[in-house]
């Protein structure tokens, strides 16, 4: 049954529906629930999942790479050449073109932007000595890219999530200001709206012409074979665009198997082409002798093929998708018509983003923390911990149990509920 919407009901009507949620809201809060959606976490049951990597012994992985280096000792800066292939079908371009790291793909960001900062790419300043150093901010966003962003000075101009992507005329307008060095993209299943950019999107920000000649996209690929259904969304190639294009400089893609195997013990890879890879390689051949590769062949013993990594994500999916749809069924039973709030249905990724009234979305996070219900900070989905509209929350369902997503639930749309009757009811809260 869809609801009406709470702006048509008369008082009278605005207020019983008001009473009702107070009731929800107040049951639960007595009771004491203690439930942490905060962050995109895997469970426990989904770590077991690649417990065999726990229990791979000596015979099973060897010491030796595919060309016979000896993986317990220095060399190999680029990675074991089994490791740097198997990202390479992953994120489609040569192994050539892949290093593949250590635990982290957030750190090889991090330490781009940090190069850039301090040496500068492409054979232009370094972005420090420019004290207008922009960086475009995808918003809805992932926090710690806007933490890095805001790390390293970079101030940072908001462009709003489309269906198909960023918006490109935006984009295309602010990158007329040579100050403007660059972007971070989640371009599958982004974080936190599970948006997949189309390929007329990707292959405008290949093509686009940016003032900055030294303007950088980093392609974190963090969701890449993250699909929770069978219908999975495909996303287009961005290295064969920026050939196209000729601006095959301008990307570093990146991706990690935290979100495969084990958060932040996995295997990590950084991509880039021509100049841009001679500096990273560069740059890393002083910043390290050689990352984990025993981590690396460990992972290859159990992983040939993309193939091979699409099977477990199914596992995952299998995991994950119960909890995803609990949270969507209550969401879609308890808002549905009220208009009071919008929501995605992702396919895939980590995340459910919630779009309540204008204004409200930080005082349903005060009223879902005082019930015990721990969302993502309010705000931190925008530059600087700031939602201008205070409008967005970021559902994290991974981590807790089907029966705990289905209290949180209940909790959230109860608590959204009242936020938007007492802004019409007038009740200072
Ligand atoms: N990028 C995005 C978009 C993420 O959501 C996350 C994890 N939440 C990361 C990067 C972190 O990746 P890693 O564990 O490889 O550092």
């Amino acid at each position: 049954m869809t609801m009406k919407s709470i702006s048509s009901l008369s008082i009278d009507e605005l207020q019983a529906f008001y009473n009702e949620a107070k009731q929800q809201y107040d049951a639960y809060r007595q009771k004491g629930v203690s439930i942490n959606m905060a962050r995109g976490k895997p469970s426990p049951q989904q770590l077991d999942l690649s417990n065999n990597l726990l229990d791979l012994k000596r015979e099973d992985i060897g010491i030796k790479d595919a060309d016979g280096n000896d993986v317990r000792n220095y060399g190999g800066l680029c990675g074991i050449p089994e490791c740097r292939a198997l990202f390479g079908e992953m994120m489609g371009v040569p192994a050539d073109n892949v290093i593949a790291a250590g635990s982290s793909s957030l750190n090889l960001m991090y330490d781009y932007i940090s190069q850039c900062c301090t040496h500068g790419t492409g054979g232009c300043d370094p972005w420090i000595f420019d004290n207008h150093r922009k960086f475009i901010a995808i918003v809805p966003g992932y926090d710690r890219h806007f933490a890095i962003a805001e790390y390293f000075g970079l101030q940072m101009i908001s462009v709003p999530m489309t269906p198909t992507g960023p918006d490109m005329d935006r984009i295309e307008e602010i990158v007329k200001d040579p100050s403007v060095k660059g972007m971070f993209c989640v371009p599958k299943y982004s974080n936190p709206d599970g948006i997949t950019y189309s390929p007329e999107t990707v292959e405008r920000i290949a093509a686009m012409r940016t003032a900055a000649p030294d303007f950088r996209v980093i392609w974190d690929e963090a969701y890449i074979v993250h699909d929770l259904y069978d219908e999975k969304d495909e996303l287009a190639n961005v290295f064969e665009f920026a050939e196209k294009y000729g601006t095959q400089n301008r990307f570093i893609a990146v991706a990690s198997t935290s979100k495969i195997t084990f958060a932040g013990a996995g295997v990590s890879a950084i991509v880039a082409f021509g100049d841009t890879l001679k500096e990273i390689k560069k740059r890393l051949s002083w910043q390290i002798i050689s990352y984990d590769k025993m981590n690396q062949l460990r992972h290859c013993a159990l992983y040939h093929s993309v193939a091979d990594i699409q099977a477990q994500m199914k596992k995952h999916a299998e995991i994950l998708r119960p909890k995803f749809d609990a949270v969507l069924d209550i969401l879609h039973a308890e808002l549905d018509g009220l208009e009071i709030a919008t929501f995605n249905s992702p396919r895939g990724g980590y995340f459910i983003s919630l779009n309540v009234n204008t204004g409200s979305a930080k005082y349903v996070g005060k009223l879902c923390s005082e019930c015990g219900l721990t969302l993502t900070d309010v705000g931190a989905t925008y530059p600087y911990g700031v939602d201008p509209n205070d409008a967005n929350i970021r559902i994290a369902p991974s981590c807790p149990s089907v029966e705990e997503l289905k209290t949180a639930a209940q909790i959230l749309c109860s608590a959204v509920k009242i936020a938007a009757c007492e802004s019409l009811l007038g009740i200072q809260s």
